[in-house]
């Protein structure tokens, strides 16, 4: 069984980052991302302060907009757009979940779908889906499909197994491995909560991702001999043996499954390492096209 590392496939995409930054740094240009955080929510502040901390390291510009819960949805339409016109921020994002009263669809598309690094506008979405390449698609199914190409598991004519159908991970992931050429042109399955005799579907993926936030629901019942195993999964559990007072665990019982794997991703320190990898390298992507 091989185990599916985050840290040293983003060490790829980072490697291929400093070089790309390398030729912009000398036409004078820097890439900047700017993240809107809306709220106090620490796990969404977290998540804020380790993209921060990777464009700090990376030499990117970076700016942090930080909202009450109170904001009204126009002043925070009138940030987004103040950081649509910046020439000197080339992506934006926004930190979701948003408060309740907050529109999060309406907020995504005041992104201008240029500078969208998160792929989660409709223009994007659209582009993904009818085959555009110019688009941007999200970052952690963007992650997802590195991880297979650089650990050389061709998906080619595979039947890959999604469990979870939200925009952000399994329905766009299942956009990306349709699609034609490389790290592409599987076969692809997405299941949901509504789906039935889930271990006898997921049981004939080559290739299953799970991504529904339920922690180790995924067993070794669930997954045949050989399968290649990715856990989108971040789940928070309460372990008061542990300082932070919790642990994170995947959607996959990882000592069950991982016996039976070709490879198989742990959590932490899969998928999430390569989410962020992503976001970076589609903000200085998205510099590139630019005129800015
Ligand atoms: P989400 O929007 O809540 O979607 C969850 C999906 O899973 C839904 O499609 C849901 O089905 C399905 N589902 C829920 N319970 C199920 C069950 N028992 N059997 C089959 N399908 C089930 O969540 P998300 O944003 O996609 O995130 C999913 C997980 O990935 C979470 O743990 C999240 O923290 C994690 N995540 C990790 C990263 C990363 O960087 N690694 C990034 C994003 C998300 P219905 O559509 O029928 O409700």
């Amino acid at each position: 069984m091989k185990l599916i590392e985050g840290s040293t496939v983003a060490a790829a995409v980072y490697s291929d980052c400093h070089a790309e930054l390398t030729a912009l740094k000398s036409l004078g240009r820097v890439p900047g991302l700017a993240v809107i955080l809306v709220g106090d929510d620490p796990a969404s502040r977290a998540y804020v302060g380790a993209k921060e901390r990777k464009c700090q390291e990376l030499g990117l510009h970076s700016e942090k907009i930080e909202l009450p819960f109170t904001v009204s949805q126009s002043e925070l339409i009138d940030h987004i757009q103040r950081l649509n016109a910046d020439p000197a921020i080339h992506g934006v994002l926004v930190q979701m979940p948003l408060p309740k009263s907050l529109c999060e669809q309406t907020v995504i598309r005041a992104i201008s779908p240029g500078k969208d690094v998160d792929g989660l506008h409709p223009v994007n979405v659209a582009k993904l889906a009818m085959d555009d390449p110019s688009g941007f698609a999200p970052c952690t199914p963007l992650g997802c499909q590195r991880m297979l190409q650089e650990s050389g598991i061709d998906v080619a004519g595979k039947h890959v197994v999604i469990l979870g159908r939200s925009l952000l991970v399994g329905k766009t992931l299942a956009l990306l491995l349709m699609r034609r050429g490389s790290g592409a042109d599987a076969t692809v399955t997405v299941a949901h909560s509504k789906s039935e005799n889930l271990p006898a579907l997921t049981r004939q993926a080559d290739i299953l991702v799970a991504a529904i936030g339920r922690p180790g629901l995924v067993g070794a019942d669930h997954v045949k001999d050989g399968a290649v195993v990715l856990d989108v999964g971040i789940n928070r559990i309460e372990d008061p043996s542990t300082k932070k007072g919790y642990r994170l665990v995947g959607d996959v019982d990882f000592d069950a499954v991982a016996p039976k794997c070709r490879a198989i991703t742990p959590v932490p320190g899969g998928v999430g390492v390569m989410t962020i990898a992503m976001l970076m390298a589609n903000t200085i992507r998205a510099c590139h096209l630019s005129r800015q």
